[in-house]
């Protein structure tokens, strides 16, 4: 059984907006190393990225410390006893992982940190501590974002949100933070995801769609299946004549064809041992 699963639990909520950035013709244009943009393109541009990196590098330790929930143990159980061939998600969080699962990850994770030019990664933690060691007076705010005092001028002006993500007051983006560099060839670092447009590296896809034309059944949970690289997947697997279930809350790209869908939350829908 091939399985694909995200969690409907969980959210980036600037994946399509950091996707979008790192995507943009202005953006590609005015990395420091091919500046041959407008000088008014390359400060907008490196003005967005310093608010990405400096957002996620303060949200780090929060992001990091959240718990896989029931249904990344469920489906680590069902995992665990042998009933799937491959499990495929498109979360980039990492949470399957630490519910014991070892999914195939089509769109790459936030656990690691890419290359633009030369397509070198490194691990989040090591940039973590890049970015730590180059901007000390942001590290030392973020350190104290608990304890010190939140919306300061010392902090500046950070403050958690209630749904986990940290706020920066705007007027610091153009403090100096700094983003460090790609170590081999100076270009620059950009989560090691796959954004909204952009495609599965091949050996990534073609390992995802082999597994999709083999098995016989084909479970999805919680995925809208909104993107192609997902909903080619589950559409090879009905053509190739094997079982298909959702369960996702809302409609998905698959619901004309699929045989049984189960309208709930993937945490919430009852799930059986006999994974079918
Ligand atoms: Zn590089």
């Amino acid at each position: 059984m091939a399985q694909k699963s995200a969690d409907d639990n969980y959210r980036l909520p600037e994946r399509q907006e950091v996707g979008a950035l790192f995507r943009s013709p202005e953006f590609h244009r005015c990395q420091p190393s091919v500046q041959i943009c407008q000088p008014e393109e390359f400060v907008r541009s490196a003005r967005a990225c310093k608010r990405y990196w400096a957002r996620s590098y303060a949200g780090w330790r929060r992001f990091t410390a959240a718990q896989p929930g029931p249904a990344h143990r469920a489906l680590s159980s069902v995992d665990k006893v042998g009933r799937v061939n491959l499990m495929i998600t498109q979360n980039v969080d990492r949470m399957h992982q630490r519910a014991g699962s070892n999914p195939l990850e089509l769109h790459g994770t936030v656990y690691s940190v890419a290359c633009l030019e030369c397509g070198n990664s490194i691990g989040r933690d090591l940039f973590q501590d890049q970015v730590k060691a180059l901007n000390p007076k942001w590290a030392s705010a973020t350190e104290s974002l608990d304890s010190g005092d939140p919306g300061s001028d010392k902090s500046f002006g950070m403050q958690q949100r209630p749904d986990g993500d940290i706020e920066i007051d705007e007027k610091y983006w153009e403090e100096d933070f700094n983003i460090p560099n790609c170590e081999k060839c100076n270009g620059f670092l950009k989560p090691d995801v796959v954004f909204f447009g952009d495609n599965v590296p091949k050996e990534r896809a073609d390992r995802a769609m082999n597994a999709a034309k083999e098995c016989d059944a084909f479970l999805v949970v919680g995925s809208s299946l909104m993107t192609m690289s997902a909903f080619r997947l589950v559409r090879t697997a009905h053509e190739m004549g094997a079982a298909i279930a959702i369960v996702n809350i809302g409609e998905t790209r698959a619901d004309s064809f699929v045989p049984l869908k189960i309208n709930a939350r993937c945490g919430e829908a009852p799930h059986s041992n006999d994974g079918t």
